[in-house]
């Protein structure tokens, strides 16, 4: 039998790069089968010359890339539908990573989700994916992993709630006005996790943490009234499921993605790996929790309405700050100003139609547009 084949969608990235440092200890498991990069070709050639995968993309690839890469957006669907592909790790950051879902689903593979933005953007698309071409999603998100872990194969019916634990990000204390004018160097600077930019000032506003009580809410088929968030600054309780007897699990670790990573590979079974960072309750102790500040970081309570008020508006929501946030680390846009940028496009484009991913689109664009519009310079 041929070695489970892997796709690695943004191979150069944080997630990327961890990801082949686990499969590195797991080569008598799984088989690298394709690469793909935005658009950093150095990397990508190194990851190349240790992996010889048959499939290599670079999205923005020019005449200088060997002969047999591939590039342009339609090649990370080539990727991921490639026949000798069974596990499609989608680690591209953005709702760029939307279409490579879909597409792998379609084609009947397992994957391995932390581009958590493809459930935003098209939750019930990937579900209709899923569906259709009988491919699965394991999420590789901690906060899900941990959930996915938890319930161990119990459904949705058995749950009373989830709380997602959130780290706080480097302004859990910061007063709310200080918040406001955060520089990028600050918001730059995660305490936990060592992560992408754009996720970074996510976890810094909590609309990361929007993103996952809308990726728990498709991934669980939980209602929103089922999802709670809790401040947890030491990121070792990665979440928690409250059965409906009221009993309460919890997923613990010290934060490395490389865990979630290679269980969302081996799911529902798990590998021995010595690499995985032990955990040590004592030096881990004590673990305390908070209750989150709206306050200063109103991107949650956005995220959340939006999610609830489903059609488009979670794309909109997903749409807006991803511009939001490409303006601010340019340094175009105070970081207070990412939250009222969303809360417009909100107000403008919230209404649209969703459903079919040309609306889908059309409501991300719009988003984007309003938000350049009215706070770029
Ligand atoms: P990153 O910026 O470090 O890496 C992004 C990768 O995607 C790179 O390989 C890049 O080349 C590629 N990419 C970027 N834009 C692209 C585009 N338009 N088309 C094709 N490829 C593109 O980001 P990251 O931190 O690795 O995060 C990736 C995803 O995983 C995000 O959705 C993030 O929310 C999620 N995630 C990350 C972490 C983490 O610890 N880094 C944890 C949980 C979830
Ligand atoms: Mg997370």
């Amino acid at each position: 039998m041929p070695l489970p084949g892997v796709a690695i969608l943004g191979s150069t990235g944080s997630i990327g790069t961890t990801a082949l440092r686990v499969l590195a200890r797991h080569r008598d498991r799984f088989a690298v089968r394709a690469v793909t990069a935005h658009a950093n070709a150095t990397l990508l050639r190194t990851q190349v010359a240790q992996w010889a995968p048959p499939f290599v993309a670079l999205v923005e690839g020019d005449a200088d890339m060997p002969a047999s890469w591939h590039r342009g957006a339609a090649a990370l669907v080539e990727a991921a539908t490639q026949p000798d592909v069974d596990i499609v790790l989608n680690a591209i950051v953005g709702a760029a990573g939307l279409d490579a879902t879909l597409a792998a689903l379609g084609a009947g593979k397992r994957v391995a989700l932390a581009n958590k933005e493809s459930l935003v953007v098209g939750g019930a698309l990937v579900a209709d994916a899923a569906m259709r071409g009988g491919g699965t999603v394991v999420p590789v998100d901690s906060e899900h992993s941990a959930i996915l872990q938890c319930l161990s194969g119990r459904d949705a019916s058995a749950v009373r709630r989830v709380v997602i634990t959130a780290s706080g990000g480097p302004f859990r204390e910061w007063p709310t006005d200080r918040v406001r004018g955060a520089t990028v160097q600050d918001a730059l600077k995660h305490p936990t996790w060592l992560m992408g930019r754009k996720i970074t000032v996510d976890s810094a506003s909590l609309a990361n943490k929007a993103l996952e009580v809308i990726e728990a809410h498709f991934l669980f088929g939980l209602g929103y009234d089922q999802i709670d968030v809790v401040v947890h600054p030491q990121s070792i309780v990665h979440s928690m499921v409250e059965f409906r007897d009221g009993s309460v699990l919890a997923q613990l670790g010290v934060p490395s993605m490389e865990l979630p990573i290679l269980y969302a590979l081996s799911h529902p079974d798990r590998l021995e790996d010595a690499g995985i960072p032990a955990f040590d309750p004592v030096a881990a102790s004590g673990l305390t929790f908070e209750t989150v500040r709206h306050d200063a970081f109103p991107c949650l309570r956005l995220g959340i309405a939006a999610g609830r008020a489903g059609g488009a508006a979670p794309a909109v929501f997903n749409g807006a700050n991803e511009q939001a946030v490409a303006l601010f680390l340019d340094g175009r846009m105070p970081f207070g100003a990412i939250a009222e940028a969303i809360e417009t496009a909100l107000d403008r484009h919230a209404g649209l139609p969703g459903g079919a991913r040309d609306a889908l689109w059309h409501a991300d664009a719009a988003a984007r547009r309003t938000v350049k519009e009215t706070f770029g310079c």
